[in-house]
């Protein structure tokens, strides 16, 4: 038996190695037990006694499983630990076990048998580590590596020099290429072209300054097909400083595009054409002002009509209605440049704009290419079409979008009364022209009912006798801002309108309605009135003539002189002539106005019924200075005679006139020289001057003062 044999020595040495054991597991941070060979507790570090809350006083003798076994702890694992046990093996395990409080921690246990070799009893050292933070982030990366591959978001790693690093299953669904397919490879490879390098460079930039991006991209598919992805790139930093990842999540947005493109097509396209509709192409002039603006640049607005297409669709129906639309729609696309815009904005009816230079040619173009005989296919035959375009440029036209179209429009019928199969260019001036003309009728109307025209009245003169033998009534507008206005200023206006008969019908009612007012006075007064043709030649111009006589019984018709003016309204003669006797049947007068300023002057004095002539006061006015003046008005009168029609000098400004008029065998002057126009209110007082001075003066023609000026 040696030394070491001996059971004193054994137990010795067995002392010296347990305490050696002891002095190394207390100083350790792990928590340590040590147990018998049944598996009892012989001894704890107090590193186990603190973390667990056991005393080893308490504990010592005790079996650890009816310790630390707890409701989650695995039941598997202890038994295989006491296996291990029994067999006196180690053991190794990852186990939940919870402290004398309650707590669950996770643990590494290992254990190793010990014994002879150690110079210990039999039994086993258990160091536990406790891994309850490292359970804890396992559980995190385990949640992150289900997030990262069940996403429906495609998920790429990449490195710092942009390497990918990893792919997620949804990216191998979404691009096509698989996890090897990729790794170590740029990004890039899914770069679908459409992007400038600067939006990828200002992407970049912005990852550098915020570590964030986010936006739409479009990428290729490994197939080849586009789409477009919302992106998002996030730059992760790891707790080395200067080493960082970064995260790309993206999703397929392709379908939702397309989805809004549908939309975007309803609102902005024709669906017959696919070309753009009205409301698109007014956005895209809008868009093309601002850039002409800017660049200083011409645009053009065409308004493009087919001729004659109702009659196509009527009798070939409207299939072949549309399939031609069709035709000429992808005919009319092809004639354009880039930038330009052409859309259907109506049945049969396109709108272009374009901005790219020379213009006109392209407009040629378009009529050609509408010219060239097409076939619907449906059974007609070839048709040939034509179409009427209405052109207005930009800025010479500074309307806005909608105002470009509608003088577009304009020029386009302008186009098609001229003549069909040509163009028309809008003439701004000519619209400004027309929009006075139109503002200018609705003051009228407006005047029309506050009752702002009045009537002024300018005498007519026997020359023999100085006898007053009527007044003319001459229309006045006091206007509310311009003050009283001529007639040369809103006649021109309301010829040819709807309001010519209106106001000539006022004219009538007040002219006769003066006269009552004069005859209540106890002035037998008559009147000249100046009837333009257009109401001279209303239907119901006599009827009305009537009815104002029917209300006025006290008014002879022979007192009213109707004043007609040579013009090319009455050149339906024979019509004028019966309007005209149809008036002297009901007892009226009738003067044919300016004579001999027109070109049928002589017909009219043949054919119309006519009780006298006035000579225009353009000729009166020089006949003292201009022979060939002077020997119109000699001719006139010389007609007269021959006519027997007396006649009546107009203008007549001074007493010379009126001398010389007398002369040459005039009977009757008007003008500035006898008086000017007055307003009816002063009629009877210039009545009663006249009157007194010729008394005294006997003749008109001697000079006299004292005459009404105006
Ligand atoms: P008109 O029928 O030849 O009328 C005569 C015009 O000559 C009037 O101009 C009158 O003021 C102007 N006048 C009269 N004496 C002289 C003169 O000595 N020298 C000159 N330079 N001018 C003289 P007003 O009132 O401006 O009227 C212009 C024209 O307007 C008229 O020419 C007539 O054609 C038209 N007009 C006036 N009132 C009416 C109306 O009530 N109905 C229609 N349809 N036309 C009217
Ligand atoms: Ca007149
Ligand atoms: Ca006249």
């Amino acid at each position: 038996m040696s030394d070491s044999d001996h059971p004193e020595h054994r137990r010795h040495t067995q002392e010296v190695g347990l305490e050696r054991l002891s002095l190394v597991a207390s100083a350790i941070r792990n928590m340590v037990l040590i147990l018998d060979d049944t598996g009892a507790i012989q001894w704890a570090n107090p590193g186990f006694e603190e973390y667990t809350g056991y005393l080893l006083r308490d504990i010592c003798g005790a079996h650890p499983k009816d310790l630390f076994n707890g409701p989650a702890t695995d039941p598997d694992k202890v038994s295989r630990i006491c296996h291990k046990l029994l067999l006196a093996q180690p053991f190794e395990e990852d186990i939940l076990l919870y402290t004398r409080p309650g707590t669950p921690f996770w643990v590494h246990i290992y254990g190793v048998p010990i014994g002879a070799e150690q110079g210990v009893l039999p039994g086993f050292i258990a160091v536990m580590t406790n891994i309850s933070d490292r359970k804890h982030s396992e559980r995190g990366l385990r949640i992150a590596a289900s997030v990262f591959d069940r996403s429906h978001e495609a998920i790429l790693i990449s490195d710092q020099n942009n390497r990918i690093l990893d792919v997620n299953p949804a990216f191998s669904r979404i691009t096509g290429y698989s996890r090897s397919d990729v790794l170590g490879l740029n990004p890039s490879i899914l770069s679908s072209g459409r992007h400038s390098p600067a939006y990828y460079r200002s992407m970049w930039q912005r990852i550098e300054r915020t570590d964030h991006w986010r936006g739409e991209i479009w990428n290729r598919r490994k197939s080849g097909e586009e789409f477009v992805e919302l992106l998002s790139v996030s730059r992760v930093h790891l707790d080395e400083p200067g080493r960082y990842y970064h995260v790309a999540s993206f999703t397929d947005i392709t379908a939702l595009k397309n989805h809004a493109k549908d939309l975007d097509r309803a609102v902005n396209y024709d669906e017959l054409t696919g070309l753009p509709n009205r409301q698109l192409l007014e956005d895209r002039l809008r868009d093309a002002q601002t850039h002409a603006d800017r660049q200083h640049k011409n645009l053009s607005v065409c308004y493009l009509d087919l001729d004659g297409f109702e009659a196509i669709n009527d009798s070939f129906g409207h299939a072949a209605g549309n399939e031609i639309l069709r035709i000429l729609a992808s005919r009319l696309a092809q004639t354009l440049r880039s930038g330009d815009t052409v859309a259907r904005i109506g049945g049969d009816e396109f709108g272009v704009i374009l901005q790219s230079e020379d213009h006109d040619s392209v407009y040629e173009r378009m009529l050609a290419s509408i010219n060239e005989p097409l076939d619907p296919g449906v059974g007609t035959g070839p048709i040939t079409l034509t179409a009427s375009l209405g052109i207005t440029r930009y800025p010479a036209d500074s309307a806005d979008a909608e105002g470009l179209i509608r003088h577009a429009d304009q020029a386009m019928y302008s186009a098609k009364e001229k003549g069909r199969n040509l163009l028309h260019f809008f003439d701004p001036e000519l619209n400004e022209h027309r929009r006075q003309r139109r503002q200018q009728l609705t003051e009228i109307s407006q005047a029309l009912e506050n009752e702002e025209f009045e009537l002024y009245f300018q005498p007519q003169v026997r020359i023999a006798g100085c006898e007053v033998v009527g007044f003319e009534a001459l229309v006045r507008w006091n206007h509310p801002q311009k003050g009283l206005l001529l007639p040369a200023e809103f006649l021109t206006t309301l010829e040819g309108s709807h309001l010519e008969v209106p106001l000539g019908q006022w004219v009538l009612k007040e002219a006769i309605y003066q006269m009552n007012l004069w005859q209540a006075a106890g002035e037998d007064l008559s009147v000249s009135i100046n009837i333009s043709a257009q109401h001279l030649m209303d239907q119901s111009f006599t009827r009305y003539l009537e009815s104002y006589l029917h209300s006025h019984p006290a008014i002879e018709p022979r007192q009213i002189t109707l004043e007609v003016l040579e013009s090319t309204a009455l050149d339906d003669i024979r019509r004028a002539r019966n309007v005209l006797a149809r008036c002297q049947d009901l007892g009226f007068r009738i003067a044919l106005d300016d004579f001999g300023t027109g070109f049928s002057s002589l017909t009219y004095l043949r054919t119309l019924p006519v009780d006298l002539v006035k000579i225009d006061k353009s000729f009166v006015r020089n006949m003292l200075d201009d022979a060939s003046d002077r020997a119109i008005v000699e001719s006139v009168i010389f007609l007269g005679q021959r006519f027997t029609h007396p006649i009546l000098a107009e203008g007549v400004e001074t007493l010379d006139h009126a001398r010389a008029l007398r002369q040459l065998g005039c009977d009757y002057i008007q003008g500035y020289g006898i008086a000017r126009p007055m307003p009816a209110s002063e009629i009877q007082e210039w009545l009663r001057q006249w009157h007194q001075q010729t008394k005294i003066e006997g003749n008109v023609l001697e000079p006299a003062s004292g005459r009404q000026s105006r």
